[in-house]
């Protein structure tokens, strides 16, 4: 199975997430291929990831495959994005009004539905159950997660000196219905600052720069801690 930034091999126990250098933004208007970011984001996803499963979240990640492969639970994803808000930006100030960088106090939960064509619809737990995209239960536990989980990063992204503004999770079942944090954590899904710049996909979507310059120090900083 191919996707916009990755191709998911299925082997029946486990699939590998095979993480390509395509990037783009605006649902797929824009689109470009810079080599070397699959092999960047992936790492650090692993790196992450391995990071969580420390700490007592359920994620995919089971073994990283250098350069760019990440060996994964298989789970049925749900076509779903999760974002967390630690701070205001992107598209809650287009929504909601508020200056860039203001805090809020109790991380943001908010679900939107993938879908393109609608750009992504935002909706609410009830929207969740009615769609038949999880039961009751299992939107309660995404919720649930996804909060423990941003704290969590906010923590590990802390220690490297960046400062975590708010990211995109995604969530699958595995084979015994438990919800489990799967697809990627990286610059790509999170919003990252430090007061003399910005490390994450925004770099791509204003036209600021080379992206992959700032996914690099990110990378490197992961790198530091030792964990794979
Ligand atoms: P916003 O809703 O403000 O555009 O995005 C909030 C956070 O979720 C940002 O960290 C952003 O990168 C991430 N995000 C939202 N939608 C997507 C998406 O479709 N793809 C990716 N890679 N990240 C997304």
């Amino acid at each position: 199975m191919e996707g916009k930034t990755k191709i998911v091999e299925d082997f029946g126990d486990y699939v590998i997430l095979n993480f390509k250098d395509d990037i783009t933004a605006g649902d797929g208007e824009k689109h470009n291929v810079l080599e070397g970011k699959g092999a960047i984001c992936a790492e650090i996803t692993a790196i992450s990831m391995k990071y969580l499963n420390s700490r007592g979240i359920y994620t995919q990640f089971l073994d990283f495959i250098t350069p760019n492969k990440i060996k994964a639970v298989s789970l049925k994803m749900l076509p779903l994005e999760v974002v967390v808000r630690l701070k205001k930006a992107g598209s809650f100030i287009r929504r909601y009004g508020g200056n860039e960088g203001e805090e809020f106090k109790e991380p943001l939960v908010e679900f939107f539905i993938k879908d393109d064509e609608r750009h992504d619809p935002m909706v609410c737990k009830n929207h969740l159950v009615l769609f038949e995209i999880c039961n009751e239960k299992q939107a309660e536990e995404i919720e649930k997660s996804a909060k423990k989980t941003a704290i969590e990063l906010k923590n590990f992204f802390e220690k490297l000196g960046f400062d975590l503004w708010d990211m995109k999770f995604e969530y699958g079942i595995d084979n015994e219905g438990k919800v489990c944090l799967g697809d990627e954590i990286s610059p790509d899904t999170l919003r990252l600052r430090k007061k003399d710049g910005i490390f994450d996909k925004d770099v791509y979507r204003k036209y600021l720069g080379d992206p992959l310059e700032k996914y690099r120090e990110v990378l490197s900083a992961c790198r530091s801690l030792n964990l794979l």
